[in-house]
């Protein structure tokens, strides 16, 4: 049997050596998120099929041919989510969240999208989602983005810059959609096989295209801003007023579009260059129909999704470091009386010392592998006992880091000491 069974392509295993860079990154915005007075919501991984066509739109990359939807055994159409925002939208209409209040949310965990696997490109993938309800704007769009900024901040990350635009009321982007149609039928010749068939459906996301070659039948396209109108201009005018005041940098990008069909006015990305073609860390915008078109009472929303995996990718480009904690002690337990009584020792210190990170040795060995166990550990110290110090009931304390003295202490006292490394 030499058959291995893989992972699935486009879904990865995140390693040990990894795993501490990633929770630095989830501890960061966990904190911040709660300075801000945000609340975590968690929503199952699969949904019913129909909330992701009616949310995300049947026309969009995603739900033409990004998810991965499957029969269960009811033969109901379900689908791994693509992205956190429709189940989010469901979750608050189905448990009564937006009764005359607004809430302010977030939530983290995998997303699936059958794309072609690349650096930057999965097919599971993990995002932080804040989505807010009941709130009009433009205050809270330029919130979001202070919170994004603050995050960038304290990961150390310098090289991102902000995109806006606002896509204008539905009002507004029907207007503009006639005068793109109109423009791009003007040049079907330099339309993709995709293009071309969006023409009809879904003429904005044509601008969306990352086909090099229709770049400049795009840059040439007429812009959506010339099609506002005075309201979404104003808040579109104070979001930048806000930002301006919180000294947050922007740039106004009148092509930045997004994949889904639910954002109107606001719509934001931060993009970096460090991370070839998949450059985009974090992208939002506000979606005051979405939540009625799932069901709901009419509630205005705005929120954003951070991509982890760019995001721990551009903090190794970076070069970031980050406070990564290593073992205080390891317990070097030599000898068959060593053993019995170890176990017993190293809970009454972890008892006493709460915080302490201590690994305790398992499986036997001699000193000598013992402590070449202790040094590759990190511990700044070893605790031994040996035969006669469990004779005795007494521990040996050693620097590893070679600055103090060793000295042989009680096991009481054992506690008093480590208590002042923690
Ligand atoms: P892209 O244009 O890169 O395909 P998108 O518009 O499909 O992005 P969103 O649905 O807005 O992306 O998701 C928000 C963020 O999630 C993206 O900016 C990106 O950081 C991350 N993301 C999206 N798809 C993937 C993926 N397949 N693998 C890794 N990260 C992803
Ligand atoms: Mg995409």
């Amino acid at each position: 049997m030499s058959n291995k069974i893989q992972s699935i392509r486009g879904m990865n295993d995140l390693l040990p050596e990894n795993s501490p860079l990633w929770q630095f990154v989830e501890g960061v915005m966990r904190s911040t998120l709660k300075e801000y007075g945000y609340q975590e919501i968690r929503m199952p991984i699969v949904e019913k099929t129909e909330l992701f066509k009616r949310s995300i739109g049947e026309v969009t990359d995603i739900v033409e041919k990004e998810m991965y939807t499957f029969e269960d055994r009811n033969g109901d159409s379900l689908t791994l989510r693509p992205e956190g925002t429709a189940g989010c939208v469901r979750a608050v209409i189905e448990n009564s969240l937006l009764r005359g209040q607004a809430q302010r949310l977030w939530y983290m965990g995998p997303m699936f999208r059958h794309e072609r696997p690349q650096r930057g490109r999965y097919r599971q993938f993990h995002q932080m989602g804040v989505e807010v309800f009941g709130l009009e704007g433009p205050d809270v769009d330029a919130e979001l983005i202070a919170i994004s900024a603050r995050i960038w901040q304290q990961l150390g990350i310098d090289s991102v810059t902000l995109q806006v635009n606002s896509l204008g009321s539905a009002h507004s982007r029907e207007r503009y959609r006639n005068i793109l149609v109109e423009y791009f039928k003007g040049h079907q010749d330099k339309l993709d096989k995709d293009s071309l068939r969006r023409l009809e459906s879904n003429p904005l996301r044509i601008l969306d295209s990352k086909n090099p070659e229709m770049q400049s039948v795009i840059e040439q396209a007429p812009v959506l801003e010339d099609s506002l109108d005075e309201e979404d201009l104003l808040h579109f005018e104070q979001l930048k007023t806000t930002l301006d005041s919180m000294n947050i940098g922007y740039e106004v990008n009148p092509r930045l579009v997004r994949g889904l069909d639910y954002y109107g006015r606001t719509v934001f990305e931060w993009v970096t260059d460090l991370l070839g073609a998949q450059g985009t860390i974090c992208a939002g915008g506000r979606y005051d129909g979405l939540v009625e078109q799932i069901g709901g009472k009419a509630t205005t929303a705005v929120g954003f999704a951070i991509g982890l995996e760019r995001l721990v990718e551009l903090m190794r480009e970076q070069s970031l470091s980050f406070g990564e904690e290593k073992p205080h002690a390891y317990l070097v337990l030599a000898g068959e009386q060593a053993t019995s009584v170890g176990l017993g020792v190293a809970e009454m210190i972890r008892s006493a010392v709460p915080g302490l990170r201590l690994i305790t040795n398992l499986g036997g060995g001699s000193f000598k592998t013992q402590f070449k166990r202790a040094d590759r550990s990190g511990a700044r110290l070893a605790l031994v006992i040996g035969d006669d110090e469990a004779a005795s009931g007494m521990v040996t304390i050693k620097d590893l880091h070679g600055k103090s003295e060793q000295q042989t202490v009680s096991v009481d006292d054992v506690a008093n000491i480590l208590s002042r490394y923690n």
